[in-house]
């Protein structure tokens, strides 16, 4: 359908697609066990702050939904890395555990990055081992990031094809922005990769016709920033205080896309919350059996 202006952007319903991955996942989830015996999660917390420990909870509950056994390992905030290190080697070489994820943020003794390039690659559920991060350059991950295969199932889902579109990814982090511009890059988009140090953004930005946004900045990105028509991603999660119409104090959740400026140049939108977010725990219930179908022969 040819796109008309002021027309209101499509809503690509993260939560609608979530489900309908999570049936499928549970099927998987059953003739695997039927074969090969149960699949189990390990999420490893350390010193957890209330993300983290939510994040786990939401875990603990999807994982039970589709048949996935999961197990929480909550480890105190004065662990060294040392410890770390030793309770990652002992899930790897326990048979039972098929995956393993260490929610973030970790306390800030702690090397983050060494910590997840102790994970096996092949139970490393998230994609963040620096090993399957790398090897999306060469296009085979054992596993990829959860984040990036979520936007790239709903850019499928939008109708969109990246294959020689103009895609903008504003946001370069090594687990969201940068998995994100390779992934587009594969499927042979021409990607622009903005940043913090990118000049002008918006001149960037408008001549997308998939821009994705992962900054971390509520509603930096409005409808100057996007060419009418295009697809967006909005992978941001905001937590903001604003006062309502009656004057009280409200906290809610927001992108950094301007959902009602936005909404009324692009073509097709992910609202937040109910858009890249229930897709990403999606994938990594996918990516949880996909690690465990793997390492029955151990090949990428
Ligand atoms: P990060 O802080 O690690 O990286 C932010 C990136 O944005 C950096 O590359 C930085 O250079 C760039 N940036 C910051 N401000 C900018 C600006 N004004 N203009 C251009 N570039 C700018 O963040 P992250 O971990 O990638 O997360 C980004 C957002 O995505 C956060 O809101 C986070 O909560 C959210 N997130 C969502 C999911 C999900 O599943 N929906 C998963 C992970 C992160």
């Amino acid at each position: 359908m040819p796109y008309t202006p002021n027309m209101s952007a499509r809503i690509l319903d993260g939560k609608a697609s979530a489900e309908e991955i999570r049936r499928d996942v549970s099927r998987q989830v059953e003739a695997f066990k039927a074969a090969n015996g149960p699949i189990q999660l390990c999420t490893i917390l350390v010193g957890a702050d209330h993300g983290a420990r939510l994040y786990a909870n939401s875990q603990t509950k999807h994982c039970e939904r589709v048949g996935i056994y999961h197990t929480l390992i909550d480890l105190p905030v004065a662990t060294t890395d040392a410890q770390l290190k030793s309770e990652i080697t002992r899930l790897n070489a326990d048979p039972t555990v098929t995956g393993i994820v260490l929610n973030l943020p970790l306390p800030k003794s702690i090397d983050a990055p060494a910590a997840q390039y102790q994970i096996d690659p092949y139970k490393d559920v998230e994609g963040v081992n620096p090993s399957n991060i790398g090897l999306l350059f060469y296009d085979v991950p054992i596993i990829a990031p959860c984040t990036a295969l979520a936007v790239m199932e709903l850019i499928r889902r939008s109708g969109a094809d990246p294959r020689g579109a103009d895609a903008v990814v504003i946001g370069q982090s090594r687990i969201v922005g940068r998995p994100i511009s390779m992934f587009l890059t594969t499927q042979l988009a021409t990607v622009t990769a903005c940043h913090i140090e990118t000049r002008d953004v918006k001149a960037h930005a408008r001549k997308a016709d998939i821009l994705v946004v992962a900054i971390g900045r509520p509603r930096a990105i409005n409808a100057d920033y996007v060419k009418p028509g295009a697809v967006v991603l909005d992978v941001g999660i905001n937590r903001v205080v604003e006062k309502s119409a009656d004057g009280k104090e409200v906290s809610q959740t927001v992108g950094d896309v301007d959902f009602d400026s936005v909404s009324q140049v692009a073509s097709a939108l992910t609202p937040v919350p109910g858009g890249v977010g229930p897709v990403t725990v999606a994938m990594l219930l996918r990516n949880t059996v996909e690690a465990a179908r793997k390492q029955l022969d151990r090949r990428i």
